[in-house]
């Protein structure tokens, strides 16, 4: 692979200000680094929250993108992956762009949850263009010491991997969560990348009926290829959908309901279309979106509802997306990612992203 001595990434110098395609020196690698020659990035939904300045503490500029696949091109190691098999370069991988979780505090070490762990690092989010090549908009990124790489299986497309991308991995998460058994019913709100997927591994899960609620139109018929089997739109009135879920559920409503619109109003609707005693499984609010209004008596108590929080994903859920992209070609995840932008389109990009105009934009820093 060719070592130009220079690099361009794709930076957001401030909130609100255009995206800007800098030119940065190519790192030298301190031990136990690795540097990647980045085939793909994403436009996650969490990158048109940080162009608005809306996640706290972010060291803006900033190089955005944190879900990524590459190529090693050098290497400082050894480092091996987690069954022990070497990184060599020129292999394809991804990484877990959550870093620096302690394992020492309580969330770490008593509550074993480490997306809440404060020492966390995360690539494209936390860190600013002064920290170095974090962030996967960009030529080539810097793997630093103690990041999880991971092998892509061989013959797993690292276009199919980053269409389902961060979305993929984050509803893994929220499926588990979910606990959804054989034969149950699911209703999706949102239709985004983590909506999509939150689909298809809810029909992978063996619901019977998965039911998609979202906008627009292009993402609805997406959907019912990823395996939704009803679809409403939000030009429906809610209460007429909520009927709608009723009829189809024995006048129950669904089993199951996983939130993946990131909508204050949808975190309420999806409230009356679960069935009593019924699982809830919040996973679209990872930035604040503002509060949402509920009634706690006909909503939650009367109804024994479950309710669970999901916010970012783990090595585990990482690893496991890979074996199911692995496993199911024939789901479309790769037409998540609908469109490939250059370093120099990613305004349009974020544009597209925040007008739901396309499922998800594509990072490709060599177009
Ligand atoms: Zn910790
Ligand atoms: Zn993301």
């Amino acid at each position: 692979m060719p070592a130009a001595s220079s690099v361009l990434a794709a930076t957001i110098p401030a909130p609100n200000e255009p995206v800007r395609v800098v030119e940065f020196a190519r790192p030298a690698l301190e031990p136990g680094a690795a540097l990647l020659h980045v085939l793909f990035s994403e436009v996650c939904g969490t990158d048109v929250h940080l162009h608005h300045g809306k996640l706290s503490g972010v060291p803006y500029p900033l190089i955005p993108g944190h879900v990524s696949v590459g190529q090693i091109s050098e290497l400082r190691g050894p480092l091996a992956d987690v069954e022990g098999t070497r990184f060599r370069e020129g292999d394809v991988v991804t990484f877990l762009d959550v870093h620096e979780t302690c394992g020492a505090c309580y969330h770490c070490l008593v509550t074993k949850q480490t997306t809440r762990c404060p020492h966390r690092k995360v690539y494209g989010i936390t860190y600013g263009t002064k920290d170095g090549l974090l962030g996967g908009w960009s030529q080539a990124l810097y793997v630093r010491p103690g990041v999880k790489l991971i092998h892509l299986p061989k013959g797993l497309d690292p276009e199919a991997f980053i269409g389902g991308g961060c979305g993929l991995v984050t509803s893994l998460h929220a499926i588990d969560l979910a606990e959804i058994r054989l034969g149950q019913s699911v209703a999706v709100l949102g239709a985004g990348p983590v909506g999509q997927s939150a689909i298809a591994l809810s029909a992978l899960s063996g619901a019977s009926e998965v039911i998609a609620v979202g906008d627009p139109a292009s993402r609805l018929e997406f959907a019912r290829r990823m395996g939704a089997t009803t679809t409403f739109g939000l030009d429906m009135p809610a209460a007429d959908r909520t009927d709608a879920v009723r009829r189809l559920t024995g006048g129950y409503g669904v089993d199951v309901v996983i939130e993946a619109s990131g909508s204050p109003d949808a975190v309420s609707q999806a409230l009356d279309l679960v069935r009593d005693g019924g699982r809830y499984v919040i996973a679209g609010h990872y930035t604040d979106a503002g509060p949402s209004t509920i009634n706690a008596h006909q909503q939650i108590n009367r109804k024994h509802l479950e309710i669970r929080g999901c916010w970012g994903s783990e090595a585990r859920h990482f690893l496991r997306a890979l074996s199911i992209l692995e496993r199911h070609p024939s789901i479309p995840f790769r037409k998540i990612g609908a469109r490939r932008y250059a370093l120099h389109e990613l305004n349009a990009a974020l544009a597209d992203a925040e007008a739901m105009r396309i499922p998800k934009a594509l990072v490709d820093p060599w177009q």
